[in-house]
């Protein structure tokens, strides 16, 4: 069939991998049976898309760009279905009360104006993937995957934490894409851990305190009384009254967000 030279939209995000080692490791990242779902946002022209329909299990795509339409229908597949929107305005729990599956996988090559929306959207629906297999810019991922005491380790670091285990699968050079970004990229893999669902919101409602103002100290950020009342639990834990936000570890945290 002939197609028209696709023309990359930059508001979009679209940068297309074209290293097939890459494409590999990101599949294979996700250990799926027959009977569950993999959810792909922004399939584009398909590179991911037609792989993890050979898994074997059903694939669903959120695909803002029609453009890719034709390209998308080349793969076309009984166990592929491809919603057209954005993946930011779906009602996930809606759309998946339309499969039966038993886990979910998340994969995505994100576009990266939107890494931290998207990332936030899943953990908000309550929809519980099993593993999520995300590609972001470098630094986005040395910012998931910092441990206390580094300078990327924020609120995002600690929140993320709370949810998942997350590991660094890979670096992507700029190289592997088309159009090549400005940034070098790599793969992040989050998989679910237990976690008490009751009490995050008092721990994000630390950790939003917490890291209000990079620069301060703890007591700072949280004021005298709340500082007072969390102090004994803090050097229980080995830190110090001048502590900072981003030197606290996520089980201390944890332990804190129970006195509030
Ligand atoms: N998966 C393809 C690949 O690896 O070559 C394309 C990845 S490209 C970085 C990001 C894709 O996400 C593009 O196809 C883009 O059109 C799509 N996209 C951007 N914003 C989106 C949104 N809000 N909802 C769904 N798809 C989106």
């Amino acid at each position: 069939m002939f197609m028209e030279k696709f023309i990359a939209k930059k508001k979009f995000g679209q940068n297309f991998l074209t290293n097939s080692a890459i494409i590999d490791n990101i599949v294979n990242s996700a250990n799926v049976n027959s009977d569950d779902l993999i959810i792909e946002i922004g399939p584009g022209k398909g590179a991911l898309t037609s792989k993890l329909v050979k898994k074997g299990c059903q694939v669903l795509a959120f695909e803002i760009d029609t453009d890719t339409k034709p390209y998308l229908e080349q793969i076309a597949s009984d166990n592929l279905s491809i919603i057209f929107g954005n993946f930011l305005d779906a009602d996930l729990k809606e759309v998946l009360s339309n499969y039966q599956f038993n886990n979910l996988y998340i994969i995505a090559n994100l576009p990266y104006y939107i890494t931290t929306p998207i990332i936030t959207k899943i953990i908000a629906s309550e929809i519980n993937p099993k593993q999520l297999t995300l590609m972001v810019q470098k630094e986005v991922a040395d910012r998931f995957c910092a441990e206390p005491g580094n300078k990327e380790y924020g609120y995002f670091t600690v929140k993320l934490n709370y949810f998942f285990n997350i590991r660094k699968l890979c670096s992507v050079k700029r190289q592997y894409f088309s159009p090549q970004p400005n940034v070098d990229s790599a793969v992040v893999v989050f998989e679910n851990k237990d976690y008490d669902k009751t009490l995050y919101k008092k721990f994000d409602e630390l950790i939003t305190k917490a890291f209000r103002m990079k620069r301060k100290t703890l007591k700072n950020n949280l004021g005298s009384d709340l500082f007072n009342k969390l102090l004994p639990e803090l050097m229980n834990n080995g830190y110090g009254s001048d502590v900072r936000a981003e030197q606290i570890n996520l089980e201390t945290y944890i332990k804190l967000a129970k006195l509030l």
